[in-house]
């Protein structure tokens, strides 16, 4: 979910009906008979937002933004923000995070945080950053907040971009915002518009183009078994459906993916935005889901996004040999 004007007063009458997740990763054996992944962690989608975003107006406030009627309170600053989710990342041993807008955490967490920048830059400024070392993934990608598809012409350079860089390019599809968005601070957006089979010709023109789909494309799941199906380069990331959508429904859409063959190209993400909670939230869905075995955890967790992201051989032994 991206950020940028979501209104406060909108998501605090939104909905409200399950069950409050555990907040820890351990959980009673009583509650489920699977294992509980404990390893390392490659968070694929997080965000760093500065004191004058719109998330701004809603920090220090309780408000619940989910189908879950869980409501999240905010840590006070942007900067307890930071610290916050930097303790998360301690508490779970997430090793490697993608962190949009990551420029400003960089130098707290050089060898956890990976960089990504947005279409909001030109292509000029993004080169400048590449350059840098200021831009490891482009994304969030996210203009169907503004109505845009990802067909529109204005979007190609920044599919060639990803390209060109050989860099992943992170792109979002659906959910926009919270329940009713369209009605509150996205009017421009239209569930309609978050269809993941409008990719196609993109990824055929561009094969060697390395993608995910934000949030999985929820709730498309047959469009998505079909692009996945259709176009084996691509993953996606979790999101925010793994705490903003009630458990149940998480897990019918994972398991949708999952049992089609496509857990190898399935990545853990928090979609943290300024409520680190959701971080422990989110890794408890996975690790709740019982149709999946350790080891597909594991993937989803750490390996498929390792993969993915080329980590070196010895990178990945050092982060699975730390956890010995
Ligand atoms: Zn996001």
């Amino acid at each position: 979910m991206k950020a940028s004007k979501i209104i406060p007063i909108l998501l605090s009458v939104l909905i409200v009906a399950c069950n409050k997740p555990n907040s820890s990763t351990k959980m009673h054996s009583s509650e489920v008979s699977n294992e509980i992944y404990s390893g390392p962690i490659i968070d694929m989608h997080v965000h760093a937002f500065g004191e004058n975003s719109g998330f701004s107006a809603m920090l220090g406030v309780e408000m619940s933004q989910s189908m879950t009627g869980k409501a999240y309170k905010a840590p006070a600053t942007m900067e307890e923000v930071k610290e916050e989710t930097f303790a998360r990342f301690d508490d779970h041993h997430i090793v490697k995070a993608m962190v949009a807008g990551g420029e400003d955490w960089y130098d707290s967490s050089p060898e956890r945080v990976i960089i990504g920048n947005s279409h909001h830059f030109s292509i000029k400024e993004l080169k400048e950053k590449h350059a840098e070392g200021k831009l490891e993934v482009l994304g969030e990608v996210a203009p169907n907040y503004n109505g845009i598809l990802p067909t529109d012409t204005s979007l190609t350079k920044y599919f060639d971009l990803a390209v060109e860089l050989d860099i992943p390019i992170a792109y979002h599809m659906f959910p926009g915002g919270p329940p009713g968005g369209a009605y509150g601070p996205y009017p421009n957006i239209r569930a309609h518009q978050g269809k993941p089979l409008q990719l196609e010709e993109i990824l055929i023109a561009r094969p060697t183009m390395r993608i995910y789909i934000m949030h999985a494309g929820w709730p498309y799941l047959e469009d998505m078994k079909a692009l996945m199906y259709a176009h084996p380069q691509v993953y996606v990331d979790l999101g925010v459906i793994s705490w903003v959508l009630t458990r149940k429904e998480f897990h019918h859409f994972l398991k949708g993916l999952v049992d089609a063959g496509f857990g190898k190209r399935i990545m853990f993400g928090s979609d943290q935005m300024i409520w680190p909670e959701t971080i422990t939230d989110g890794i408890e869905a996975v690790n709740s889901a019982t149709f999946l075995t350790l080891k597909q955890k594991e993937d989803i967790f750490y390996n498929n996004a390792a993969t993915f992201l080329r980590l070196s051989e010895e990178e990945i032994k050092s982060h699975k040999e730390e956890m010995d």
